[in-house]
């Protein structure tokens, strides 16, 4: 099929890639001018592990190119995949104009020569599908050039669940694949764009194994509005069950209890499942906090207070704050101290810092009179770039980040710094403090190197 995606960001790039690896031919549309001439190039604007050579497969299966203007794009598709950003407002609900300005811009595009499904990738607010089919109308009627037929298309919700860090890995390999629509014409279209995906019916790349447990994936068909109920339920539900790791772990440390304990414990239940248990400094990213906070303003529109959901983002703006606290307990004076971060990633494997808890350590620390010394194996340049008023000392590599520092803070569980040389870690320092936002570390080999230690809700009291 031909297909374009609007927005080369983390999710369009992934997606357009997969797509024509898959055997579509794909046009990819951005309307930053730098990131399509990069893009063109053969480089990704983002890093994520196997995506340059996703890229370069794609070129040779069913073909991808790189446009700034989708006129003639959406004018040869088949179908149209809206993936632009949907930002939060300051009010918590989603900023839509981005997606607004793509679906009048496929309306301005469109002509009467063949049957369209536009998509909506994004992550957008329950009614948004409605939305995108009235603009599009809109663009339709103010168009140019009026048609002489009647411009038939159909609008779909297919909502992304990759993970930046493993996005070829899950694209390729998906739990499900969701598909909204009002009627069959538009469903049945979208189950053959995915057929290769959903009959896994290609060969796997050497960057991504499929999985030895791998069956067919299941498709879910459903209406635009569950469809669009499944993408915010997932992650809210997600945010909740980090957030419960997190309740418990605070309980854990007053108790004496070891919360890494009481979640494997817990996890090994089937009804529970082991994944997104992990007690730390919280979680981060572009998406969990927008879609918590969309969510709750759909309800709140609907006349709906959900409880449950407010309470997932104040325990996890929480965590973020007990860092500051551990530190105070064990410096007394911050104002003159070096505190090094290892990691300014919102997760391992991605330079992605939108909302990553490094940014609010890092701000609230230098603001309390603190030197912040930092060091992430690819955020950094993303770091200066994008926060230029942070003034944070970058280090070359982790140890130098530890030189002379009062206490180290491990914020993003990189898998480099697990293994650490702890000794030599300690010798640098200033003062052996290791406040382990991840409970990355073994407390024992990294009290035997010579640290004083602090996890998160690891047993304080026999500490
Ligand atoms: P992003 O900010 O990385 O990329 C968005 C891109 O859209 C940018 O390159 C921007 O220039 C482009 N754009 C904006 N307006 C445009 C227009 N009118 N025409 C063409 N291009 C335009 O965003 P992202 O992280 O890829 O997220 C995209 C959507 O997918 C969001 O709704 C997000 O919530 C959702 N999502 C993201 C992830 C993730 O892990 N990043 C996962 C699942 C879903």
């Amino acid at each position: 099929m031909r297909v374009t995606v609007i927005g080369t960001g983390y999710v369009g790039t992934v997606t357009g890639a997969c797509l024509a690896f898959l055997g579509h031919r794909v046009t990819c549309v951005d309307t930053d001018h730098a990131k399509i001439a990069k893009l063109r190039a053969g480089e990704p604007t983002i890093y994520e592990p196997g995506l340059e050579d996703l890229i370069a497969l794609a070129h040779n299966r069913g073909g991808i190119d790189f446009q700034t203007d989708l006129t003639l794009p959406v004018r040869e598709s088949d179908v149209i995949f809206i993936a632009v950003g949907t930002p939060p407002l300051p009010t918590g609900e989603s900023n839509l104009a981005y997606l607004e300005a793509a679906a009048r811009g496929i309306g301005n595009s469109m002509d009467a020569s063949k049957f369209r499904v536009v998509v909506n990738k994004s992550t957008v607010p329950v009614g948004t599908g409605n939305l995108v089919q009235t603009l599009i109308r809109e663009g339709i009627a103010e168009s140019a050039s009026p048609q002489q037929a009647p411009i038939q298309f159909g609008v779909a919700s297919n909502p992304e669940f990759l993970r930046e860090g493993s996005a070829i890995h899950d694209s390729l390999y998906p739990d499900r694949i969701v598909l909204g629509a009002e009627e069959s014409r538009t469903l049945d279209l979208m189950r053959k764009l995915y057929e290769p995906l959903s009959t896994q019916a290609f060969e796997e790349p050497d960057f991504a194994a499929r999985p030895a447990t791998m069956g067919l994936v299941p498709v879910v068909s459903t209406t635009l509005t569950s469809a669009e109920m499944i993408k915010y339920s997932a992650n809210a539900f997600l945010t909740v069950k980090i957030g419960f790791a997190n309740e418990i772990a605070n309980i854990c440390e007053r108790v004496g209890a070891d919360v890494t304990e009481v979640m494997q414990g817990i996890g090994l239940d089937s009804r529970i499942g082991a994944k997104f248990l992990n007690a730390g400094l919280g979680w981060g990213g572009s998406c969990f906090g927008k879609d918590v906070s969309s969510l709750l303003h759909t309800a709140s529109e609907y006349g709906y207070h959900a409880h449950l959901l407010q309470a997932s983002l104040a325990v996890n703006n929480n965590q973020r704050q007990i860092i500051i606290q551990r530190l105070q307990e064990k410096l007394g004076i911050l104002k003159g101290r070096t505190i090094a971060l290892l990691g300014l990633s919102f997760k391992p494997n991605t330079d992605d810092l939108r909302d990553a808890p490094s940014l609010l350590i890092a701000d609230k620390l230098i603001r309390m009179g603190a030197r912040v010394k930092a060091f992430d194996p690819v955020a950094v340049d993303v770091c200066r770039t994008h926060h230029p008023d942070l003034h944070i000392h970058y280090a070359e590599d982790a140890m130098s980040a530890l030189d002379n520092a009062d206490a180290l803070v491990l914020i993003t569980e990189w898998p480099e710094f697990a293994s650490l040389d702890l000794a030599a870690a300690a010798a640098r320092m200033a003062q052996p403090i290791l406040i382990d936002g991840r409970n990355l570390f073994d407390p024992n080999k990294v009290r035997a190197a010579g640290f004083v230690y602090e996890g998160i809700g690891r047993a304080r009291r026999h500490a």
